[in-house]
């Protein structure tokens, strides 16, 4: 059974051991995410070399994802570790005076926060289990009316859907961050808490002032005004992930599954991949089997042909790491298959004029009947936009760049084949053979040119 939805999984305690990494490669996982939220530069490096170290003795291209933990607000201490009272109706007050929180007051560290807050926005503490409503601004100080919630304590994170903070999107720490990171040649980097498309191009301005390597950025869409600008904000980046963790907390829950698959159709339409993130078997992370939920929530990004699902806690902290991979590769590879005999969407793609070649390609394949296309990928484009039309037949990218062939691991579909040179990769046969493709027609495109080949 071929699966077209690739896996990313996040590394953390629980899988970052050079055994279980290789486990997780021959299990299925295509991309690896590295968080910076956690640990810092030189540990998560080590986990870099690793995947690279396995992919290269198995032969198999396996993409890195650099995540950066971005403008994550917290609030500031309190005098001690314990919890304290609040209730519904008071008075709390954000300030930038560092003495330690009480009941009703508590440091904010971030000044451009309490300068862009307005009478009336909300404060959603503790992923949205603490609501307050702005009801004051002063220099240095915001006053605000307590809506839901008993309890505070230090160091909480916070999210602010109606506000548009005017602050970078690289923090200091993701600065250094990246500029580590870069030394470890990733494929993608993810930009969190991303606004604008501004914040896009700043990234990739960072990016290209320290390597000529055209490494990808993958926006993070956990903001409502990331929502609102989707179109552009996609545009400007490389891929898109749906954060759901921080989107439903940003929006009213219930409008999450709605947002995501406005998301996805921009993204097909746009030729950028996208990524279904978050607590997708998020019960693994204790238990051996997924609830009946769990396993519909994977299915469904399958058949809303996303380009990939991703793991984070299952992975990073969870009991069962190979499991968890062996339970999506299980229910993705179903429902891809079954997507394509009984819902197959390839005709219905978006209607952007510079998307006909590409559909052209998906359709010569599908009305003949071909078992696999085959892109010679000098870059990523090509295989972006074919990828991007969701053709029912396996895309299989000769490149050779590793970046290039690691950067397509996350593309729906797609089977990167790395060669150090293309000529020596001429015979379609000997590709087809090398990835199992089966006897028949192949479409093979090739610069500008596409051409239907037999192969046996
Ligand atoms: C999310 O918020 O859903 C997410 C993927 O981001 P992070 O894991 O960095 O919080």
């Amino acid at each position: 059974m071929t699966r077209f939805t690739k896996i990313t999984a996040s590394i953390g305690p629980s899988s970052e051991s050079e055994t279980v990494l290789r486990q997780m490669i021959l299990g299925g996982v295509n991309v690896f995410r590295i968080n910076f939220s956690h640990d810092v530069g030189q540990v998560q490096g080590k986990k870099i070399d690793s995947v690279r170290r396995i992919s290269q003795k198995l032969g198999l291209p396996v993409g890195i994802m650099v995540d950066l933990q971005g403008p994550k607000h917290r609030i500031g201490n309190f005098a001690t570790e314990e919890k304290y009272s609040i209730s519904p109706g008071q008075t709390f007050t954000f300030d930038s005076n560092p003495e330690p929180g009480n009941s009703w007051r508590v440091n904010m560290p971030d000044a451009d926060v309490i300068a862009s807050l307005k009478v009336g926005d909300r404060i959603l503490l503790n992923d949205g289990k603490i609501e307050m409503q702005v009801t004051d601004v002063a220099p240095g100080e915001v006053k605000t009316k307590v809506v839901r919630g008993t309890e505070i304590w230090s160091r909480r994170g916070f999210n602010l859907p109606d506000t548009e903070i005017i602050t970078s999107v690289l923090t200091q720490k993701d600065r250094a961050d990246l500029e580590y990171a870069l030394t470890k040649n990733p494929d993608w980097v993810a930009v969190s808490f991303v606004q604008r498309p501004e914040d896009i191009a700043m990234v990739r301005d960072f990016i290209t002032e320290r390597t000529s390597a055209p490494i990808k950025i993958m926006a993070k869409i956990e903001r409502r005004n990331a929502v609102t600008r989707i179109a552009e904000i996609a545009s400007a980046a490389d891929g898109v992930m749906i954060a759901r963790g921080d989107l439903a907390v940003e929006l009213p829950f219930e409008q999450v599954p709605a947002i995501s698959r406005q998301i996805i159709r921009e993204c097909r339409r746009l030729n950028r991949p996208v990524v279904m993130a978050t607590q997708m078997l998020g019960s693994m992370v204790e238990n051996e089997f997924p609830t009946r939920a769990e396993i519909s929530d994977v299915a469904n990004a399958a058949y809303l042909r996303v380009d990939s699902t991703m793991t984070s806690e299952e992975t990073t902290i969870g009991v069962h790491p190979l499991k968890v991979v062996e339970t999506m590769d299980k229910i993705l590879s179903f429902a891809d298959m079954d997507a394509i005999e009984h819902f197959n969407d390839w005709v219905r793609t978006e209607n952007a004029p510079e998307n006909d070649w590409s559909r052209s390609v998906s359709s010569m394949a599908h009305l003949n009947h071909a078992s696999a296309i085959i892109v010679f990928a000098r870059d990523t484009d090509s295989t972006m936009q074919i990828s991007a039309r969701r053709p029912d037949v396996p895309i299989v990218a000769v490149c050779d760049n590793n970046l290039v062939a690691n950067q397509l691991c996350l593309l729906r579909g797609v089977i990167p084949v790395y060669t150090p040179d293309l000529f020596a990769l001429r015979d379609v046969n000997a590709v087809a053979k090398m990835t199992a493709i089966k006897p028949g027609k192949l479409v093979i495109v090739d610069g500008d040119e596409v051409s239907l080949r037999d192969h046996n």
